[in-house]
């Protein structure tokens, strides 16, 4: 009996869609009210020089995430910041679980008398917003009130948005596809992704698959990584990846703008190179934006520009995959001895398009990590997407 009901469904159904299929072609009047239409005037584009590129590690667990209470010896802040300063990070996210002190952050990691930022190293307030349904971290440049956040995390997504609007928060999802503690909240809710979580680059393709289906339906999601690490280890520790952010100043208020406005790029660790993208918009052979920034296309040929910055090997080559829209759109040969690579495409004039870069090459030894290298492999770099059409009201 069961089975004949869900065969009639399934003929339903087959008939049904049919229909719908041919009352398609027969709505000539129909007009999708969310169709792309022309921009009016865009935001202007930051500068691209005023400002400077500082590293950093934007998800790292000190001795407060553990489950059985404070533990000294596990992953104490004092040595946290004394290892970023070394690997010359300008600043860090300590993002401990906020379950395990029940939503009291304030009273614990930020009350650590070594979490305190000084000029060398910013510390940003936050936390790994732990709950249900996944893993989020929150970034802040002052102290907000994680408890209210803490307590709405198992809410309606409409209610977890006004609490966040109102302490007025950056908020990440954490490794969004698992394998455990996937992000199972609506993406309306974060600024930014981790699509790079820990020295596995490989484990993270789903989440670059919910980032890439994020960026094509007009949500300018930024890409970060993150190391995750909850103790020393040879393999996964801090900077393993490397987030990079181009400042407009030197605070922990430009860090987390320039995580809101996506000016930010992704490698494999400290000494790694770091991958810049820009684009000269109106073909005077000057540069006008860079990754993260939006534009209006004009109709015509838009140079892009590759760069490879840092501790480039001169003797061997990088690959820079360009993507665009979601689909390979190109694959250039980069000599490490001119690291370099420009390439043109017109975007079309109204519908949404971006182009992002994923760079792969030799890997960059992390003495300090030592097994990581060979762990990352021949994921060198990851930039996020520079934008042509995207609604700033989306
Ligand atoms: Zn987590
Ligand atoms: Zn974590």
């Amino acid at each position: 009996m069961y089975k004949n009901i869900r065969t009639a469904f399934a003929v339903l159904a087959m008939i049904s869609t049919g229909t719908m299929a041919i009352a398609q072609q027969h709505m000539p009047n129909h007009v999708n009210p969310w169709t792309s239409k022309p921009l009016g005037a865009l935001p202007p584009i930051a500068s691209l020089t005023e400002g400077e590129w500082m590293k950093g590690d934007l998800h790292v667990h000190s001795s407060y995430s553990s489950e059985g209470g404070y533990d000294p010896q596990r992953h104490p802040i004092s040595k946290i910041k004394a290892f970023a300063k070394s690997v010359g990070f300008g600043f860090i996210g300590i993002t401990d679980h906020d379950n395990h002190v029940l939503g009291d952050v304030e009273h614990n990691t930020w009350a650590d008398t070594a979490f305190k930022s000084d000029n060398s190293l910013l510390m940003l307030y936050g936390a790994e917003w732990t709950t249900t349904r996944g893993h989020g971290n929150v970034f802040s440049a002052k102290p907000y009130d994680h408890q209210k956040f803490y307590d709405v995390r198992d809410q309606r997504d409409a209610d977890i948005a006004k609490v966040k609007k109102e302490l007025g928060i950056h908020l990440s999802a954490n490794h969004p596809a698992g394998p455990k503690d996937h992000f199972g909240f609506s993406y309306d809710l974060v600024d930014a992704m981790e699509v790079w979580n820990s020295c596995l680059w490989t484990k993270n393709a789903n989440s670059n698959l919910i980032w890439e289906d994020m960026l094509a339906s007009g949500r300018r999601v930024t890409a970060r990584g993150g190391s995750d690490v909850h103790r020393p280890s040879d393999v996964n520790y801090i900077g393993t990846p490397t987030t990079w952010v181009f400042a407009a100043k030197h605070d922990a208020q430009s860090v987390v703008d320039a995580l809101v406005n996506g000016r930010v790029s992704i490698s494999a660790n400290p000494y790694a190179p770091r991958v810049e993208f820009y684009a000269d918009i109106n073909e005077d052979g000057k540069m006008d934006m860079m990754m993260g920034d939006n534009a209006k296309s004009t109709g015509k040929p838009i140079k892009f520009r590759v760069e490879l910055k840092g501790n480039v090997k001169t003797d061997s080559t990088y690959t820079i995959n360009v993507i665009k829209d979601g689909r390979k759109f190109g694959s250039y040969k980069m000599p490490g001895s001119n690291p370099v690579v420009e390439f043109t495409d017109t975007p079309k004039l109204v519908e949404r398009m971006y182009y992002r870069l994923i760079v792969e090459g030799p890997s960059t030894d992390y003495p300090e990590v030592p097994k990581s290298a060979k762990v990352t492999g021949n994921m060198v770099a990851l930039s996020n997407p520079i934008y042509f059409n995207f609604d700033p009201k989306f």
